[in-house]
């Protein structure tokens, strides 16, 4: 699982095992392991997707490299 720089999607291999080789969300390959966390949003009526902007999905909290 890594996250996308750009738009800071988390990215996730569809095999399992294999690592992802570019963000769904916005089709980047710049791709890093290290952030600090998850948030998940499952509705785009919820007051946080609205907050911060996000789609459904999820997303790393801070890249930290
Ligand atoms: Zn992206």
């Amino acid at each position: 699982m890594k996250a996308c720089r750009v738009c800071k999607a988390i990215v996730r291999g569809k095999k399992e095992g294999k690592e992802p080789l570019k963000c769904w969300n916005c089709g980047s390959t710049d791709l890093t392991k290290h952030f600090s966390g998850i948030i998940i949003i499952l509705s785009e009526d919820s007051l946080i997707a609205k907050k911060l902007d996000l789609k459904p999905g999820e997303w790393a909290v801070e890249i930290n490299d």
